[in-house]
């Protein structure tokens, strides 16, 4: 896996999102900096808007208002594969990967992605596409090395454990080459010795420039890997700081422990 010159100056910018359903404020005006090459954290307790502010810069929720860019250019309005093609990989709170295809395959079609190509493209194999095929299992191949999956490259994902099925979502994710990557609970149903690993690798992948949005209630993990910790509370930010100084403001013990 190569450094990308472009990963280094990658910045996310939300302004005011606000996202409601009907009559309910999922987020209110929230409002984010995710620095280039930083660890950001974004917790808060269930239901206090995580996963909307995720899939809204995204692309799979439309903003009801606010605007967000990465370095500079609106993002806002634009469909999910867009915005995965302007450097912004995700990785979902229930793993989506393709069970049936391999665990190799399952990060080729996140270089697919990457290249703006469909699923239907990448299995058709026409011969003009076999080169560029090649080039991308051989890439495939060092992601898998990266995420430690390599011994697992011919196993259907549908058989692999759940903590490595994770792991070949944050793969998949990679391999579409972000500037930006949400993981959206990586550490959620995983084993002590398994966040540990995901400890490494997070910090593993911000040593490539990469930028991480980390959604994640697991506090030791927050502490030992975020740059910075942001809080959602009722859809709104009540803290942005360093996760020391986040875990002693009276507001956010407030929303996790007063009533
Ligand atoms: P979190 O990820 O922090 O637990 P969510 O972003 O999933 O919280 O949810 C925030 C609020 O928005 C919740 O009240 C949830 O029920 C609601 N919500 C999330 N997605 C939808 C949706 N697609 N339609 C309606 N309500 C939703
Ligand atoms: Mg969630």
């Amino acid at each position: 896996l190569r450094r990308d010159p472009n990963a280094l100056r990658s910045e996310l910018v939300a302004r005011d999102l606000t996202v409601r359903f009907g009559g309910l404020t999922a987020l209110n005006k929230a409002s984010l900096r995710v620095k280039p090459g930083e660890v950001h954290a974004l917790i808060g307790p269930n239901g206090a808007g995580k996963s909307t502010f995720v899939n809204t810069i995204s692309g799979f929720y439309r903003p009801t208002e606010g605007e967000f860019e990465i370095d500079g250019v609106q993002l806002a309005g634009r469909k999910s594969h867009e915005i995965a093609r302007l450097g912004l990989s995700r990785t979902f709170q229930n793993t989506e990967l393709f069970g049936e295809l391999t665990v190799l395959e399952n990060v080729m079609v996140g270089y697919q992605q990457g290249l703006g190509y469909g699923l239907a493209a990448a299995l058709l194999r026409t011969p003009a596409m076999r080169r560029q095929e090649e080039e991308c299992r051989r890439a495939a191949i060092g992601l898998l090395a990266f995420v430690d999956l390599q011994d697992y490259a011919n196993e259907e994902a549908r058989f692999l454990p759940f903590g490595l099925q994770r792991r070949l979502e944050i793969a998949r994710a990679l391999a579409a080459r972000p500037r930006l990557l949400l993981l959206d609970e990586p550490a959620a149903g995983l084993t002590t010795q398994e966040i540990d690993a995901l400890e490494e690798m997070i910090r593993r992948i911000a040593a490539l420039g990469v930028s991480v949005l980390l959604i994640e209630h697991h506090v030791e993990l927050i502490m030992a890997v975020a740059d910075t910790v942001t809080v959602l509370d009722y859809g709104q930010i009540i803290a942005s700081d360093t996760p020391a100084v986040v875990q002693d403001d009276p507001r956010v013990i407030e929303a996790y422990f007063g009533t």
